[in-house]
């Protein structure tokens, strides 16, 4: 890996890396890194899609790496979004009204307010100002009470509080980096705004780079509701007249009466009702004069310097610009003859409107080759056996090339893929009581010690009640709920040797335990999208248009990648053993089956299941 990423340093170009677990692939990367830094002064950015990768960089691999390779002084710096700061304007100015504004403190209660009032206390004394260094209870509502996105933000030059600016300090420390290690989204802003977000560079190494054309999807993605509006225009109050104030409510009631006279239920639209183009077109309009309002009166944007009162405002008066191109941006999207975003309506539990770019490929394609050199890698980019997937969402057209270093592990001998063939295909009600009953006989073979990786959060409920009417003894069941921080749940399951975690989604990635106690990953289906996911549904339906298969190229490789991140979870060091068992036939039976097992390290694959508890059985009986 490292002769590759050199060469393409020294040649120029894109080169996809897939790098198994454990193959050490931040040294990888970084080695030819600090010797372009050392040798020809270049500079290079590392994005990552997780803060637990961002951290393990700058905490370990980065001055590993460059203790180890350099003979000459290379430094490295973190760069985040200027919303991960604290904002040290709103701190000084009036966070109570601030606040207000955004917590609606009468309403909400006191452990907000007693959260709020932690959040400051620890304000004054961080040196950092980073919310990853607050390990606090922390309600996103309370953060956004004292940050500034890069739209809020007043602006250094104006700001008074700018020396003292942390977001400004992280910026700076970057300015003389040779290494700067940041994240998918600010890479997404860097890319999609225009806007120079990122300090010059002459490499970039996006890790973890299977996730970046989502990052850039969920960047894109904005939402209206009654919620955010009501929030721009207390903050904007003091400033406006009775009448646009008046005209602003009004228009927010009315995309809340256009949004309430839906059915109720997550709605993809190709069509906007009249209704709800009326009440957008308003809103835009009263968004537009209200903050035409607090522009014609901002006498400090003339100033030099701002004071706290215009910092203020001048966030009001971002907000109601969000609001006005936004609704605009929907109104636009809707009337397009080729649309180039999807709109939804969330449903009665989720009552906002939502718009999210149709492709990202266009924008994100042309800027990954912009840099002299551009490296992604990740432990899965390799899908159904080539990259063609990765490279078509990212719009890297026919200019990339490719390695596959492989993995230090020997898959074959370390791991078993069991398929349940002889289970029903999974319907739409969740687990039936065979696969409950199998999952079962799989968890007593392992004592424990294993992953259940579920598709749905019904399944989990299912599962957690069979378990505990059926309880397996000295065997511990941890349940992920939702909103559980998956680091607590993982450090409990790694601690507690025999005992089993259950949960959805988010540990198909997050999951890092090595040892016996994770020697058995179960994984009830194949993690398809949901059919209503709107952004995916809308991109199958394009890709038909254009003479594709839909739903093998968009469904397919996404499926593929979670199975192969789940599967991944097993072995992490090369004397893990276990299994990993599908209790969905369609991956033996199905046409699209090879094009999974494809995408999966390379297990040992069976049908058995008798073998599979023998074996299961075998390693829970050997000695620690
Ligand atoms: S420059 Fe000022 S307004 Fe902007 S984030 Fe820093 S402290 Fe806040």
């Amino acid at each position: 890996m490292v002769d590759a990423v050199a060469a393409t340093m020294d040649d120029g170009g894109v080169l996809l890396v897939q790098a198994g677990t454990g193959t050490g692939k931040s040294l990888g990367y970084l080695a030819p890194a600090i010797a372009a830094a050392r040798d020809h002064d270049k500079r290079t950015v590392i994005a990552t899609a997780t803060l637990a990768l961002q951290r393990q960089l700058v905490e370990r691999d980065v001055p590993a790496a460059i203790g180890a390779v350099s003979e000459a002084d290379v430094s490295a710096a973190v760069l985040k979004g200027r919303g991960n700061y604290i904002c040290v304007a709103r701190l000084r100015g009036r966070p109570e009204d601030d606040e207000q504004t955004e917590l609606d403190l009468p309403a909400v209660g006191g452990r907000l307010e007693r959260q709020a009032a932690e959040l400051r206390e620890w304000a004054e004394e961080t040196a950092s100002g980073d919310r990853d260094d607050y390990t606090n209870a922390l309600d996103p509502r309370v953060w956004r009470a004292v940050s500034a996105t890069g739209k809020e933000c007043v602006g250094p030059s104006k700001c008074p509080f700018s020396d003292e600016c942390f977001s400004e300090q992280a910026k700076r420390s970057t300015q003389e980096a040779d290494i700067v290690v940041t994240n998918h989204a600010l890479l997404a802003l860097d890319a999609l705004d225009g806007a120079t977000v990122l300090p010059e560079h002459d490499f970039l190494i996006v890790d973890e780079g299977h996730e970046l054309a989502s990052r850039v999807t969920s960047t894109r993605t904005e939402q209206l509701g009654a919620g955010s509006i009501e929030r721009a225009n207390r903050a904007a109050r003091s400033w406006l007249t009775e009448g646009a104030a008046e005209h602003l409510t009004e228009a927010s009631e009315g995309l809340e009466k256009a949004l309430l006279d839906l059915p109720q239920q997550r709605t993809r639209f190709t069509d906007l009702p009249a209704e709800l183009i009326d009440a957008l077109a308003a809103l835009r309009d009263a968004a537009h004069l209200a903050e035409s309002e607090l522009t014609s009166g901002a006498d400090g944007e003339s100033r030099s310097r701002a004071d706290s009162d215009d910092v203020r405002r001048h966030r009001a008066q971002a907000a109601l610009a969000e609001i006005h191109d936004i609704a605009g941006r929907v109104l636009a999207g809707s009337a397009a003859a080729s649309p180039t975003d999807v709109i939804w309506f969330g449903g009665d539990q989720d009552p906002y409107l939502y718009v999210a770019p149709l492709n990202v490929a266009g924008v994100i394609g042309g800027y990954l080759q912009e840099p002299s050199a551009t490296v992604l890698t990740s432990a899965t980019l390799e899908l159904g056996g080539n990259f063609d997937a990765v490279a078509d969402e990212l719009g890297l057209g026919d200019s990339w090339q490719d390695i596959d270093v492989g993995s230090p592990f020997d898959y074959g001998q370390q791991g078993i893929l069991y398929v349940a063939s002889d289970l029903p295909k999974p319907g739409r009600d969740g687990p039936d009581p065979a696969l409950l009953e199998r999952l079962h006989d799989l968890v007593v073979a392992a004592g424990g010690r294993s992953l259940v990786l579920l598709s749905s959060w019904r399944a989990v409920e299912r599962v957690a009640d069979y378990l505990a009417d059926n309880p397996v003894p000295d065997v511990k069941v941890m349940v992920q709920q939702r909103g559980d921080p998956v680091a607590s749940l993982v450090h409990k399951f790694n601690q507690d040797e025999t005992s089993v975690l259950v949960g959805t989604m988010s540990l198909f990635q997050g999951v890092d335990v090595p040892g016996r106690s994770c020697t058995c990953v179960i994984i009830d289906r194949i993690p398809f999208p949901r059919p209503d996911d709107p952004v995916l549904a809308a991109r199958a339906e394009l890709a038909e248009q254009s003479g594709s298969d839909g739903f093998m190229s968009v469904s397919m490789p996404r499926a593929a990648l979670l199975l192969a991140q789940g599967s991944g979870r097993l072995i992490r060091t090369d004397s893990d053993r276990g299994v990993v068992a599908v209790l969905d036939p369609r991956l033996r039976t199905a046409r699209y089956g090879r094009y999974l097992v494809e995408s999966l390290p390379a297990f040992w694959p069976t049908t058995d299941t008798d073998a599979v508890l023998a074996a299961l059985d075998r390693l829970a009986r050997e000695p620690s």
